[in-house]
């Protein structure tokens, strides 16, 4: 049985703890606060056998030399090998498949937002998960910062949507209350978007977090996902899902959520 656990790290960042729960075996992903990862890792009585890293920007990498300093060279640290993640061992690719307990571990290589960015899915008989970095967001997506929109909608509705809908999805960020508002000022009559902001704000007044969406749900309000719905293409003027990407994520970069 699969376990999952969000740790808030930094400011927006979320950790994750993924446990197999017959094996107690977990592997950590995107620990960047090693000591907080290792003390969820203590508290929840789990033998840490891995770390999973989407990408190699500090905020989700930055604990990668610490980890391997406490849990030694051996310990698995699995990420894109393009010499920016420290101390990885063990370079995942596209459709790489290994184990955590047991369970099994995809990796998808989803380059965009960094060229070497990696979702993790994850999946035992009865439960899927996928961690999606700085990739999918809950109702938004990463920035373009190393590739384009043709990259990005590949990555989202190429990639990540063939995943079946009941897949939960845990994200790098929480985002998702402005990112739903920037969904709503694009398509404003799609009620799935009214009724997921409803709930994200109270999450988010009572500092709950708003993790996990599903990939089914993702397809309902996540405008980045719906680029080839007429009422995505209609309001955005384009007439094909690569450009509506392109728009949409320029969009997003200028706009300013009033909460
Ligand atoms: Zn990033």
């Amino acid at each position: 049985m699969m376990h999952v656990k969000p740790i808030g790290a930094l400011e927006d960042n979320y950790m994750y703890l993924v446990t197999d729960k017959k094996t107690g075996k977990a592997a950590v992903v995107d620990p960047v606060d090693v000591d907080k990862a290792l003390e969820a890792a203590k508290s929840e009585c789990v033998d840490l056998v891995a770390a999973l890293i989407t990408h190699h920007h500090w905020d989700h990498a930055g604990g990668t030399k610490k980890l391997a300093e406490v849990m030694g060279a051996n310990f698995p640290i699995y990420g894109f090998d393009d010499g920016r993640i420290e101390a990885l061992n063990n370079p995942s690719t596209d459709q790489l498949n290994f184990k955590v307990g047991g369970l099994d571990v995809t990796s998808l290589h989803t380059p965009c937002h960094t060229t070497g960015h990696i979702c993790y899915y994850v999946r035992d008989e009865n439960q899927k998960a996928v961690f999606t970095g700085d990739t999918l967001f809950i109702a938004g997506c990463g920035r373009f910062f190393e590739g384009s929109a043709d990259d990005m909608n590949h990555a989202l509705n190429v990639v990540l949507s063939a995943l079946p809908d009941e897949t939960k999805v845990y994200c790098g960020h929480e985002y998702t209350v402005s990112n739903l508002l920037f969904a709503k000022s694009v398509e404003s009559g799609n009620q799935d978007i009214d009724a997921k902001l409803k709930w994200a704000k109270e999450r988010s007044a009572e500092k709950k977090p708003t993790v996990p969406s599903t990939i089914g749900e993702e397809k309902r309000f996540n405008p980045f996902m719906r680029v080839s719905k007429p009422s995505v293409l209609e309001p955005l003027k384009v007439d094909d899902p690569v450009k509506a990407m392109k728009k949409l994520r320029e969009m997003k970069n200028s706009f300013k959520a009033s909460i």
